[in-house]
């Protein structure tokens, strides 16, 4: 990252002295601070009050020991955390994330995310993260359900309404949710909206399950409107095959794309006649199987083994929505080779930063994932505000209100960046707007935190 600003500079090599074992969290507050920059070149106060220096530093870190006993009675031990890193506009907020993959680092830089992230909403959230490095992968119901429940025996002390709301991210679905969500309950004896994303019958919001993949095609929808360009008639190819990536399918479906190639970890699928998003949801969801399977159904299909060539299939938009640095430079320079002009970034930083910074210097038009993603995590706002009125809004209203704020993100961050000089620059935008809101509300809350 090339961060000239001398107070942001020292912030940096601060940050990467105390966490040099976080590579991911490293990446995220290197990409924030280099845009940060006109910012503070213009706001130099902002350097005193340490505004940035407390951001970089989460409010409260969980670490604790999850046991539970496996269909073989055999006592399995996981670890949990739980990162509360901004409670500075509202009770934090974001993702439980159950992968094997899961460590300080990861939850740290989602949580760090989730902080701009969630002030771009608009809505009253803060930002945290959590998770285990539980993998749900080939595990019984009950086995999950147990880990569950031992997560949540821990994790419900810390959490509430209007302190910590977890939600699901990788690994955590409606099966986890309600698991959780039983749990606390058992425990607390509160029926409360402590979780987002639970079932409709128990004070679940419509749309949350389609919210993130939706808002996704909102968001790169109006920021290609903007260049006068549309999902009409364009190829679209989705990395992934999970909540995301189905539901960002089937509405890039609606609006005029046809989706051609979505994958999971183990290889993807090529279909030129249009990938139906309800395949690939009875694959992943109901027969929790391998996208393979999808030959299965469409025996026209192609399948390739690995899951990094899926960027050399000829596209005009390509939405990456499987996991973190998912798109290396090899494939952003292929996207680009074959003519691809929009990518919006479903997954939480799925791009590595050289290949944000080929698509930029390319001219394709690039939505950050902390703009484009954000449709999720405001649907789970939008349940909170239900559950505190006790009642529930209709499928179109809550719609709408998810596409009017992802329409505003785009402005927002669109208006930010042509501010501080850097038309077009999404990245930049995104981080500022974000920024501008959780800044103002700890100078007006003073340092106690
Ligand atoms: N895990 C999602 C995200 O990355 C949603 C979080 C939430 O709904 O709280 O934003």
């Amino acid at each position: 990252f090339t961060i000239t600003n001398p107070y942001l500079q020292g912030v940096y090599d601060g940050v990467c002295k105390k966490n040099s074992h976080e590579p991911e969290f490293l990446q995220a507050v290197g990409e924030v601070l280099e845009t940060l920059q006109p910012v503070f070149n213009q706001k130099p106060e902002l350097a005193k009050m340490g505004i940035i220096d407390r951001m970089v530093e989460p409010e409260r870190s969980l670490l604790f020991r999850v046991s539970w006993v496996d269909d073989k009675g055999q006592v399995q031990v996981n670890r949990g955390y739980r990162v509360q890193f901004s409670t500075a506009i509202g009770p934090s907020k974001g993702g439980l994330r159950f992968h094997p993959s899961v460590n300080l680092s990861i939850i740290k830089f989602l949580g760090f995310e989730q902080v701009f992230k969630n002030s771009l909403t608009g809505l009253p959230m803060g930002g945290g993260k959590g998770g285990s490095d539980f993998d749900p992968k080939g595990k019984s119901s009950n086995e999950v359900m147990r880990f569950c429940q031992s997560f949540m025996t821990e994790l419900q002390r810390h959490i509430g309404p209007d302190t910590d709301v977890p939600a699901g991210d990788i690994g955590v679905g409606a099966r986890e949710i309600g698991y959780l969500f039983g749990q606390y309950k058992r425990i607390r004896n509160e029926f409360n909206g402590v979780l987002t994303g639970k079932g409709l019958t128990y004070g679940g919001s419509l749309v949350r399950t389609e919210a993130t993949g939706y808002g996704l095609c909102y968001f790169a929808d109006e920021m290609m409107k903007a260049a006068g360009k549309s999902f009409q008639g364009q190829s679209v190819v989705i990395s992934g095959s999970g909540n995301v990536a189905i539901y960002a399918n089937q509405k890039a479906t609606q609006l005029g794309g046809k989706v051609i190639a979505m994958s999971d970890s183990n290889g993807y699928i090529v279909d030129e006649n249009g990938i139906d998003y309800k395949v690939i949801q009875e694959i992943k969801e109901v027969k929790r199987a391998r996208i393979k399977t999808y030959l299965d159904y469409v025996p026209t299909a192609k399948y390739v083994e690995g899951c990094q060539g899926i960027w050399t299939v000829p596209c005009g938009i390509a939405l990456p929505c499987a996991t973190q640095n998912e798109l290396p430079l090899e494939g952003a320079k292929a996207l680009v080779e074959h003519g691809c002009f929009a990518v919006a970034e479903g997954a939480n930083m799925p791009s590595t930063p050289e290949a944000v910074a080929w698509f930029q210097e390319h001219g394709v038009l690039f939505a950050p994932a902390k703009a484009s993603n954000a449709g999720g995590v405001a649907t789970s706002g939008l349940e909170m505000s239900q559950n505190s009125m006790r009642l529930s809004w209709s499928f179109d209203e809550v719609d709408q209100k998810l596409h009017g704020i992802m329409t505003n993100i785009y402005h927002n961050a669109a208006k930010a960046a042509e501010e501080y000089g850097m038309p077009g620059n999404l990245v930049a935008g995104a981080n500022i707007a974000g920024f501008m809101k959780v800044a103002d509300a700890m100078i007006w809350q003073g340092v106690s935190y």
